[in-house]
């Protein structure tokens, strides 16, 4: 590009005029090419920055489609856009934004046998995932190919960012930048770190993060200012504090160390012990779009269900669970029985069982005195999905509740089975 367009100088005005950027600055911003890896709650603010900035080709990897609950974060996208995949919406909302814009949708799931091919035509990689199997993924590729990973994640209230760039110096110390398994050589063990989607996550955060790591794209494509290399930076929303911490390239690293040991992308989703994309939170997200479509009509009920109502498979204990259609058919027939729900009470808020008393099964101890005299009667406890019911059930028995049963698959099952179309959570 030689000359910026009348209209262009119009546009970028705002950037021309600090003479960090100027007009050489602002054609280095739509000659660059940034690849986007993720375009949800952080993908959303990084890439609409980016296009209003005048980066003049953004990629999108994702390979989600726009769901109902997305949308309390990942501001990229709006209600007439439930349904449709994420980076073709993405595409639409940003060429609004910015008609400059070059966007490259890959509609994948990155993965060590594209991801190569994915990265390397873009000068800059964001990684904007949710997932340890994508970023030792995404860390690898950048290591192999030189390619500055600007990196973010989120949890509940807190987030971090960093640039992981070994090919480029820590600019406070003069050393090579660390790499994401210099900072985390091993991944966590299965399940010890809950998803966003278990541990939940406060909205604005995404915001927060995610334009931090497209301040540090603008930064590293015009060169400007001390990028975040070797400095991991945290933030704390609730206490409002940002914090640093020096980290530093380790010589051992098996990717960008002196004497590396993994030279091509390995297999991901075995070193993490867990899959790259969660099967069940595909499905889910599937029933909330088809919910949302049908707006308020009674969805149809699940054919993915046995004679019982419990999911195909389901491994059945007679002694300690009732089905939801049991549960069902007592409280028609007006029985007697003490029907108590043992999740949180934010829990509850989001769904509940009228008739269902609220005890949280951390409480149990606490408030057994509420349910003395009911011994001999008929207990039934349920939770989210059957296993603190169970819990608290066998508990129960323990303090002479003989027939104290916990209610199979919990109230998300009963809100597939009893009352479909029930928030599942
Ligand atoms: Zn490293």
């Amino acid at each position: 590009m030689s000359q910026l367009t009348n209209e262009q100088i119009n546009r970028y005005k705002r950037h021309i005029i600090l003479p960090e950027v100027g007009a050489e600055g602002q054609k280095k911003l739509l000659n660059s090419k940034v690849l986007c890896i993720g375009a949800g709650g952080l993908g959303s603010p990084i890439s609409l920055y980016l296009a209003a900035a005048g980066v003049g080709t953004i990629g999108m990897a994702d390979v989600d489609v726009v769901s109902p609950s997305n949308l309390q974060r990942q501001v990229l996208f709006g209600y007439s856009m439930l349904g449709q995949d994420k980076v073709s919406a993405a595409s639409k909302r940003l060429k609004d934004l910015n008609p400059d814009l070059k966007l490259i949708e890959h509609k994948m799931v990155v993965n060590s046998s594209n991801v190569m091919d994915l990265i390397k035509d873009y000068d800059v990689i964001v990684d904007g995932t949710d997932n340890f199997p994508t970023r030792y993924c995404v860390n690898d590729a950048c290591v192999l190919q030189k390619k500055p990973n600007v990196y973010g994640s989120i949890f509940r209230f807190e987030g971090m960012v960093t640039v992981f760039a070994p090919h480029l110096k820590n600019p406070d110390t003069g050393d090579k930048g660390p790499c994401y398994r210099c900072l985390y050589p091993e991944p966590p063990d299965p399940g010890s770190v809950p998803s966003c989607a278990e541990g939940g996550v406060l909205g604005v955060i995404c915001g927060t993060i995610g334009s931090l790591q497209a301040t540090e794209v603008v930064k590293l494509i015009l060169n400007i200012g001390r990028p975040v290399i070797g400095r991991l930076i945290t933030w704390s929303s609730l206490d409002q504090e940002f914090r640093t911490f020096k980290i530093r390239h380790d010589p051992a690293c098996p990717v960008c160390g002196d004497q590396p040991t993994i030279t091509k992308p390995i297999d991901y989703e075995q070193f993490c012990g867990v899959p790259i994309l969660d099967p069940k939170s595909l499905e889910e997200t599937k029933r909330e779009v088809e919910r949302a479509k049908a707006g308020s009509a009674p969805a149809p009920r699940p054919k993915d269900l046995d004679e019982r109502g419990l999911p195909m498979g389901y491994s059945w204990k007679p002694d300690w669970e009732v089905t939801p259609r049991e549960v069902k058919s007592m409280l028609d027939k007006g029985e007697k029985f003490v029907f108590i729900d043992c999740r949180l009470p934010n829990e509850y808020q989001i769904t509940n069982i009228e008739g269902a008393k609220l005890i949280p099964l951390q409480q149990i101890a606490q408030r057994m005195g509420e349910l003395k005299g009911h011994e001999n009667e008929k207990v039934v406890v349920h939770c989210r999905s059957g296993q603190r019911s169970l819990q608290f059930a066998q508990l129960l028995r323990q303090q002479g509740f003989k027939d104290a049963k916990s209610m199979a698959g919990g109230i998300l099952l009963w809100n597939k089975d009893i009352n479909p179309g029930g928030p599942q959570y």
